[in-house]
Parts: structure tokens; sequence; C-alpha cells
């Protein structure tokens, strides 16, 4: 089966959105209507296929990892749900808010003396309903203290307090794969037992706002910059007052050896999220080390997305459990040629193999993607995280093997339409 990214696309300066929907792939243009919420623009709206679709994936950032791939522009994983006039914000890796921004950030403008003059400050996160992240990792996490500082003055939290959802503290260390014996960096506390190498969102957004205490103090008396501890609401997953891990869920004892069945034990989905148009359920994946990884799954009127977030192919059937019969499963991936060629005679011991460990345990091949998506019963399967990031096209193409449904390759700015379309 062909997937739709080989017919290209070209990309005019202002129609930066591309879709794919059940039909063609379609530049599309978001417009700004702030508390009106978004419109398509007139450019746009003679071609109806994307338009069509009430609930769409827009990929920001398609790729996985800390390191800059020569020879492309995808920026660290990021996506948004948008689902009418609402959208959902999940994960900010580095390189995702200038996404965001070239997605969603269209301003209205008169002529003046033959400029274009912007009339108002941008609103477009007025109809921002949640954040959410997968891990704490940096290629997920990158971009949130600029999100934190300049999102507000786009509008987030101004209707009703922002929620950020994400992962709790781990309380451990990662085994050390590399020999590291450097500095060990803790999260610093007056409470001595909140001192912790593995700080959850909670304590990262709160040292976030302490660490750029100077911009965030200026821009709120100086600028009449939002307050913004008091216009967010940070929720960690596990938390039993806020989030409660699902019943029988034991969480690993800090004090034992890792093990995979510790990390990514065989559990039930569970609700983290509900609002009127989106209910939000997680689990735990195989991303090891990086407990808690979790993968989502949203459910709307229109159809389901699920996002694999990190993680290797076997999840003791976690996102089988998830994904079921998912419109849209977008899933992480990693070439296996790669890490072959660029890993080649690493053994154990050698400086080079931690990070080794790390793609072969931590990520899915490329020859494996395809068979979790049909066990998931995925309609379709969009790659996203593709690591590395300058992967061939052909090489991306096989992970149709195993998988009888629609194959799309992630770009950033990509759409999706997610189920079934409107009108
Ligand atoms: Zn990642
Ligand atoms: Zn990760």
């Amino acid at each position: 089966m062909k997937s739709d990214n080989e017919r290209g696309s070209t990309i005019g300066r202002r129609s930066v959105l591309k879709g794919v929907g059940a039909l063609t792939l379609a530049p599309l243009l978001l417009g700004l209507g702030g508390d009106k919420g978004y419109t398509l623009s007139p450019a746009v709206d003679a071609d109806r296929d994307m338009a069509k679709y009430r609930t769409r994936l827009v990929l920001l950032g398609t790729t996985g990892g800390m390191t800059w791939w020569p020879g492309s522009k995808r920026a660290s994983a990021s996506q948004v749900l948008m689902v009418g006039d609402a959208i959902y914000i999940i994960d900010l890796g580095f390189g995702s808010l200038a996404r965001l921004a070239e997605a969603f950030n269209f301003g209205q403008f008169i002529t003046y003396e033959g400029h274009p003059m912007q009339l108002e400050l941008s609103s477009f996160l007025t109809n921002l309903r949640a954040v959410f992240f997968t891990h704490m990792h940096m290629d997920h996490l990158g971009d949130y203290p600029t999100f934190l500082e300049i999102g507000a003055r786009a509008g987030f939290g101004s209707k009703e307090k922002l929620p950020i959802i994400g992962p709790g503290n781990r309380g451990r260390l990662e085994e050390n794969h590399s020999g590291y014996t450097g500095t060990i960096i803790e999260a610093q506390s007056r409470d001595p037992a909140l001192v912790t190498p593995s700080p959850g969102i909670k304590r990262t957004t709160e040292l976030l706002l302490q660490a750029f205490a100077t911009t965030f103090n200026d821009s709120a008396r100086d600028e009449g910059y939002p307050d913004i501890p008091k216009i967010i609401d940070v929720r960690e997953i596990g938390d039993p007052k806020v989030i409660p891990w699902p019943p029988g869920f034991k969480v690993p004892d800090p004090g034992k050896p890792w093990s995979r069945d510790d990390t990514c034990p065989a559990m039930e989905p569970f609700e983290i999220y509900r609002d009127n148009l989106v209910k939000v359920s997680a689990i735990l994946v195989d991303h090891y080390q990086l407990y808690p990884t979790f993968a989502l799954r949203f459910d709307t009127a229109d159809g389901s997305l699920v996002i694999s977030s990190d993680t290797g192919p076997d999840t003791k059937g976690n996102l089988q459990k998830l994904a079921k019969g998912a419109d849209v499963l977008v899933h992480e991936v990693i070439d296996e040629a790669w890490v072959d060629v660029a890993f080649k005679g690493v053994k154990e011991g050698d400086p080079a193999y931690a990070l080794y460990h790390h793609a072969l345990t931590a990520h899915t091949p490329i020859k494996d993607v395809g068979k979790v998506a049909e066990q998931c019963g995925a309609k379709t399967l969009v790659l996203s995280h593709i690591g590395p990031a300058n992967t061939p096209m052909a090489r991306l193409k096989e992970a149709q093997q195993g998988f009888s449904g629609k194959l799309i390759i992630g770009e950033d700015l990509l759409q999706v339409g997610v189920g079934k379309p409107r009108g």
C-alpha cells in the first residue's frame, strides 16, 4: 500500500499545514479566531478535504533523541489534537514551539502605509484545553520552559487554569550503563524528603519557574504578564489525590534491581483526564529506565487517537489494550539498520555502549512497528519520533510490513483527520 507521502506536497509560504485525510493530501491553513475559535482561511476553504474533519492530529515535531540530525528539519517530539475549536498539546520537544506558531499563530493585520501591521497580540492558545507529557525526556520537554514563559502571552490559562499533566517522580536513578562517575544532579528542596534525582512534572515546573524567576517577575511587573503559577494546574499521574494509579497497580520498589516487569507491567488503561470533548486514558509502555513512560489515548465523538510515546515493541500487551481499534496510532520508530551501522563493533564497556543499549532496548525497530499496529487493530499508523530524523523514506516505508492498514510517514506540520469526516 502506498502512503500519501509519496505524492509529496508543495508547501506555500502561508500554507504550512499539510493534511492527510481519508482522500488526499491537502495543504491547509488555519486562521485565528481568538475567542471565536479557529477558522479556516479563505485561501484554504476551497479545499474541503481536511476541513471535513472536526478532529485532527497535527504533527509538530517528528523526530526523537537529543542529537541534531544533519539534513533534517524535523523538530523533536510534539503533536496537537484539535477537536473543533479546542486544542490539546502532547509533548513539547525542542523546536516544537516554533512549529506550533507556524501552524496556529495567524494574527489579524491591517495595511498601514503599505505594510501589514498586526492589530492585536496573539491569542491562539486561548482554546488550549490541556498539555500532556508522556515522559520526562528532553526531546519531549525541551520547549516547556519557553512555553511557560511565552505561552500565556498567547492566551493559555486566560479562561480557566491550564491543566498540565505528566509523570510523577520516579524516585531513583537510572542504572549506570556508561560507567559514569560524574555529578549526580539533584532537584533541591528545603524539605529533605523532596530532594530527588528524578523529579516529576510538578517539581520540574516549580523549579523551572524558580530558575527563570528574573524574567517571570520582570514580565509580570513590567509588562503586565499573567501570574503563571495561578493559571496552571500541574497534575501528576499516580498522585493518589489527583490521578491515582488503577486498582491493583504496584509502584516499583526503588530498592529493588531494575526490571521490565516493574517498569512496564501488564496493566489496564486508566483515565487521566476528561472534559466535554475528550476522554484521555494512559498506560505504561516499555521505555525501561525512563519509567514512568505513558502511551495516551484520546477518545472523541469523531474517533480515537493513540500516541505510543517512546517504547520498545513488547509492552506486555499494554499498547495493544490501549490502542485497540484506534482510528489513528502515532508510533515511534528507530531504524535498526542505522543502529547496526552507527554502533558497529561496539562492545559492553565501550563509551558508546550506553547509547547503543538504549537504542536497542527502549525503542521500536522499523521491522516491528507494523506488527504492533496490526495487533492493535489500528486503522492508520503514523510514524513519528523517527530516529534518526534523516532515515531514508525507503527504509521507513518498510514499516508497512505486517500492517494491513494505512501507513503515513510523519513529517512536521502534517495534519491527519481522526475518525469520520463530518458533513
Ligand atoms: Zn523521545
Ligand atoms: Zn524518551
